[in-house]
């Protein structure tokens, strides 16, 4: 066997890397290419000969590139996409070198410790109690799924009900209430978990989308069946909490499990001056956030919590003969997520907190709001722009109003118009039945430029007499 080469393709992608990052800032936002395009560039007969890997890596690159949304960019203000910040993104290269099967601390012992000292730190940074568990997952999907796995445990567990052994079959029927506004991965993770989307419950909002205590509190005396319930910290339209305090106080005071999804609002915890937001956070049971949206951890990197260690443990554990599980005081992370083998999730989690600290922490959370609130001041100043939410975090839905009363038509237009015109990136919503266009600021990038030249690009976009 011939020595492998190993510095020829790492630096060819070094360098395309390098290339990539460093002309973000003036490429288009937007893919640029079709779909036709892409599959000509990258299509073609399954390779039978081995070809070389330098050649490979750079071809892939130069096909691929055109079909990349610069996501990275800062001015991508699409969905809730953080950017990868460079000391996370360094450390997940050598994630990927060390190559390092995460699944038990005997077999990845500094995976395991990191994983140990990164949960602490979090629990620290988000106003956790400071015993909760901690699981590195790909997403807020999966960690809401696994946080409701740990709730479906233990509130069967209470009625003398084991769920892992027994399954659902006969089991008494669990009851989930959320938010009218929760996220759509709230509903997946019941279906996953069997419970069943038709097993939720929607409670009430209001104008902002936060769930209505008074209306939980009405659901909650409906029955007295076993309960979780879904609230919401950060909503994705509005950006709007949920008052998880008071929701604690009314769910636990009828013996229900209170699950926070705060994929992206969780952060704003980290803040002194945004921490008022998840006010009562700490008394809920389980939480669900992301790496990879707001603290800019390349993907993926979804994070669970659970305040009953025990119950986590319970739902996703398991012992095999042929494994080696960690003795007493040694973390097989595969006792908290739901995957067997996997990425050291937690090297980029460390670097990213690592590179800004507690203070950085806080600094880009509270940056990314004030960019928002320009956003909305900026566009409010103009005629026929309207603001749909109170800009309370970094969310701002904006409607164009157009001359014909066809406002909904017109906004979508000018989101096409925007997407198309590539100095910025944002998609739609439809929210309270009225077109929108969502801006949401999650870039540790971004700054009051790349705001001012959005700004400019969307009113270009919005002028009656504006192309296409
Ligand atoms: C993004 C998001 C999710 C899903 O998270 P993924 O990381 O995309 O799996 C869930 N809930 C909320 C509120 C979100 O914003």
């Amino acid at each position: 066997m011939e020595k492998p080469d190993w510095a020829a393709p790492l630096a060819e992608a070094y360098e395309r890397s390098l290339a990539y990052l460093t002309t973000l800032p003036d490429r288009p936002v937007g893919s640029a290419t079709d779909r036709l395009d892409l599959r000509a560039a990258l299509g073609g007969p399954l390779p039978e000969a081995p070809q070389d890997a330098r050649e490979v890596v750079a071809r892939l690159a130069a096909a691929a590139e055109p079909g990349l949304v610069s996501t990275q960019s800062g001015r991508f203000f699409g969905f809730v996409i953080g950017g990868a910040n460079p000391a996370a993104l360094a450390a997940d290269w050598l994630t990927t070198t060390w190559d390092q099967n995460a699944c038990l601390s005997a077999l990845a012992p500094a995976a395991s410790v990191v994983e140990e000292v990164t949960g602490a730190w979090l629990v620290q940074l988000l106003g956790l109690p400071a015993h909760a568990s901690t699981g590195f997952v790909t997403g807020g999907q999966m960690a809401n799924f696994t946080a409701l796995a740990a709730a479906r445990h233990e509130m069967l567990r209470r009625e003398g009900w084991d769920v892992e052994a027994d399954g659902l079959a006969g089991a008494p029927r669990l009851r989930v209430l959320a938010g009218r506004h929760r996220h759509n991965t709230i509903d997946r993770a019941a279906g996953f978990l069997g419970l069943g989307r038709a097993a939720i419950t929607s409670v009430d909002t209001d104008d902002q989308g936060r769930m209505i205590p008074d209306a939980l509190s009405d659901a909650l005396a409906e029955s007295d069946r076993p309960t979780i319930v879904c609230t919401q910290a950060g909503g994705v339209n509005t950006g709007a909490f949920d008052p998880v305090g008071d929701i604690c106080a009314v769910a636990h005071e009828a013996g229900a499990w209170v699950h926070v999804d705060g994929a992206f609002g969780l952060w704003a915890a980290a803040s002194p001056r945004l921490r008022h937001l998840t006010a009562g956070v700490e008394r809920a049971d389980s939480w669900a956030t992301d790496g990879h949206k707001w603290l800019n951890v390349p993907y993926d990197s979804g994070l669970v919590f659970c305040a009953h260690p025990r119950a986590h443990r319970a739902a996703m554990g398991t012992r095999a003969d042929y494994l080696i599980h960690g003795g007493e005081g040694e973390r097989d992370a595969l006792d908290y997520t739901p995957e067997f083998s996997r990425r050291a999730r937690g090297f980029p989690v460390y670097a990213a907190i690592g590179a800004l600290g507690r203070a950085g922490v806080a600094e880009l959370v509270e940056r990314c709001c004030a960019l928002a609130g320009s956003f909305a001041e900026q566009l409010a100043a103009h005629d026929g722009v309207e603001i749909l939410n109170d800009v309370v975090l970094n969310q701002v839905l904006v409607r164009f109003l157009a001359a014909d009363g066809d406002h909904d038509g017109h906004t979508r237009a000018v989101v096409e118009r925007v997407q198309r015109d590539g100095t910025c990136w944002m998609s739609g919503t439809t929210w309270n039945g009225r077109a929108a266009m969502r801006i949401s600021v999650s870039n540790w990038s971004t700054d009051q430029d790349d705001v001012d030249r959005s700004v400019a690009a969307i009113l270009r976009c919005a002028r009656p007499d504006a192309e296409g």
